[in-house]
């Protein structure tokens, strides 16, 4: 059965209004939004941990002190759910599957056992706006979450996130300081890349991604934020830290083989550097590793997003009762 006769199904069995074009779930047959005793249910399909295929839902109720004790409650009710995890106003649930979707019969069986479950602990949102709880009989999707938000709250919502996001470009920056700490982060990447490829024998890919996360951390902190320069420094710096650490990686190698000094072998090393690397099989490796971890590392640096969207409803794809919206 396709994802979209499948989520139709869902609708029918649920009586929640199925919205081919809310993609909130990841998967582009769209997701269910509806109301349940004053809860906002919403369930489609989308990834599960590890890249698996998974159905997903999620529960939201009023503001709470406590999400620990919501999942200690829902935790017995959840069935073939796998992952629950709570914040201080939603449940997401996940439930992972390998071939084919499950029989939609069986995936709403939990449902009415965690909205039994949910009335022991959590508030229902009702028809009120989650943020000053003024009537609000409309459900919006606030950033994709299903969340009941007045017109005055969203332009305020809105106001608040535009002069948070002016405020972070006019953040003062330091460049200087930015560099000193990048430069000790790659440094301390290049020690670990030629320890470990001299103790282990080996380089790992991720070993490089994980310098550049960390250089990247660290010249960030020190700069201030996001910036395209900053980017680009992170991206030389650790290419840089991992052709370093191969040159730490040739002169460990050199010194205990010859039985000279560290200091001696790290010279003559880097006299040659380029000749050696090119001309090892790890070498080589270990540049193509640099710059992927250098390259993925620039592209998944952001900035902060400072951005609220509301996007309506509108008209479910299922032709139902208004069962699915009381
Ligand atoms: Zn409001």
């Amino acid at each position: 059965m396709n994802n979209k006769d499948w989520l139709r199904q869902l609708s029918n069995l649920t009586g929640l209004p199925y919205y081919e074009e809310h993609k909130i779930f990841g998967d582009k047959s769209g997701a269910l939004i509806g109301i349940r005793d004053g809860y906002i249910v919403a369930a489609g399909l989308g990834k599960a941990e590890g890249g698996h295929a998974g159905v997903k839902m999620l529960l939201r109720y009023a503001k709470t002190q406590d999400p620990a004790r919501i999942k200690q409650s829902l935790d017995p009710a959840k069935g073939k759910f796998k992952q629950v995890t709570t914040d201080a106003t939603t449940a997401n649930f996940v439930r992972a599957y390998s071939f084919g979707k499950p029989d939609a019969a069986r995936v709403v069986e939990p449902l009415p056992g965690l909205l039994a479950a949910l009335k022991t602990c959590a508030v229902p949102i009702g028809g009120k706006c989650e943020e000053c709880g003024r009537d609000e009989p409309q459900v919006v999707l606030l950033n994709d979450v299903p969340s009941r938000y007045c017109p005055s709250c969203q332009v305020q919502l809105k106001q608040k996130l535009d002069a948070a996001a002016i405020e972070y470009e006019n953040l003062e920056t330091n460049l200087p300081l930015g560099l000193l700490y990048g430069v000790a982060a790659a440094l301390l990447g290049s020690i670990a890349w030629g320890g470990v490829a001299f103790l282990l024998h080996r380089i790992f890919l991720w070993g490089a991604i994980l310098i550049g996360l960390l250089v990247a951390k660290a010249l960030v902190t020190g700069i201030g934020k996001v910036t395209w320069t900053a980017r680009i420094m992170i991206g030389v710096l650790t290419a840089a830290s991992v052709a370093f650490g191969d040159a730490i990686y040739y002169a460990l190698s050199v010194m205990s083989q010859n039985h000279i000094a560290f200091k001696q072998a790290l010279r003559v090393v880097l006299a040659n550097f380029w000749k050696i690397e090119t001309d090892s099989d790890g070498g080589v490796l270990s540049i193509v590793f640099a710059l992927i971890g250098a390259v993925w590392v620039m592209y998944s640096t952001r900035k902060p997003a400072f951005q609220a969207r509301f996007v309506t409803l509108g008209t479910p794809d299922t032709a139902l009762s208004d069962a699915g919206t009381k």
